[in-house]
């Protein structure tokens, strides 16, 4: 029912004392490594919470992409749309020094190859879901060919992450567009004044058909063309561990519910029950919860 486009990436992390300057090494704890990207990892959330999920993505023909197609499958993603090959398989070099600051220096590798060609041999993929699910570590052409090919009814839900400006025909097609304070700063092109309200109405402008700003701790906003005005979506309380994935928990969770039919601030309300419980984790794709998991919250 979710077709979700995107990154998968290995995540290789290092705890560091301090980060070394240039021309500089330092030594490091020992290496952990995980299964990350934020189309994986979108993913494989919606696959714990119980939907029907598939993943259109690239890997490298190597051990990381054995390693995100294992954990795909593991998490009961349909991989068939994971192609192979072209390049290594994306990979974050992730450092974290004791105050839990991180450096990260990404190379995209395949993601970088998921080209538009792949979106056109995938059609039949895009025709089985209700909402396709997008992110910007791919190629913009690739999710430019996305909007193209997207059939008549099929929701599609962009967070533009990382950000950057983006063409009409795709601001267009987005219902909702899923943004951050950062997000929407780039998005919007300038100076985000006033209050989240604000924000959602100058982005609203920009042709998205709804918006939806998470907001952390705060929750989340939504607002939809067809309707004036925006509603609160609350935060719940939780301790706070790792918000490391929380957006792409997020995400998932929002795409996942419109997909069975929920009204936006519905699907947002469920969606911010899913990212409180995935901050109470250490990590991101070990730390989605499942349905039961969000009904005990
Ligand atoms: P991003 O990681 O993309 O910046 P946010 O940090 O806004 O996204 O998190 C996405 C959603 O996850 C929020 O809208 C909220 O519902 C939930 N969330 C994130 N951090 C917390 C927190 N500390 N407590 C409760 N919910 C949280």
């Amino acid at each position: 029912d979710l077709l979700v486009v995107g990154s998968a990436n290995a995540d290789l992390v290092i705890g560091v004392e301090r980060r070394p300057g240039a021309g500089e090494t330092v030594l490091g704890s020992d290496l952990a490594l995980h299964p990350g990207g934020k189309g994986a990892n979108q993913a494989v959330a919606a696959a714990r919470l119980g939907a029907r999920t598939a993943l259109l993505a690239r890997v490298g023909d190597d051990a990381h992409g054995r390693l995100l197609l294992d954990s795909q499958r593991d998490a009961g993603v349909d991989t068939v749309g994971v192609l192979v090959g072209g390049a290594p398989t994306g990979v974050a070099l992730i450092t974290v020094d004791p105050s839990g600051d991180n450096s990260i220096v990404v190379s995209p590798g395949a993601n970088g190859r998921l080209a538009p060609e792949d979106i056109r041999s995938a059609t039949s993929l895009l025709h089985v879901s209700r909402v396709v699910s997008a992110q910007l570590e791919i190629p913009l052409e690739t999710v430019v060919e996305v909007v193209r090919r997207l059939p008549e009814g099929t929701r599609f839900v962009l967070n533009p992450s990382p950000p950057r400006p983006l063409p009409e025909e795709v601001l267009a097609a987005c219902d909702p567009l899923i943004v951050n304070e950062h997000e929407a700063r780039v998005i919007v092109g300038g100076d985000l004044e006033g209050t989240p309200e604000d924000w959602a109405r100058a982005l609203l402008v920009l042709g998205p058909r709804s918006v939806v700003v998470t907001l952390g701790a705060e929750g989340a906003l939504v607002a939809s063309a067809s309707a004036e005005g925006s509603t609160r979506v609350p935060s719940v309380k939780v301790e706070a561990v790792d918000t490391t994935g929380a957006g792409d928990a997020f995400t998932a969770a929002l795409a996942w519910k419109l997909g069975t039919g929920a009204e936006l601030a519905g699907a947002a309300a469920y969606a911010a029950r899913v990212g409180a419980a995935a901050v109470t984790k250490a990590g991101a794709q070990v730390s989605f919860p499942t349905a039961e998991e969000v009904a005990a919250l």
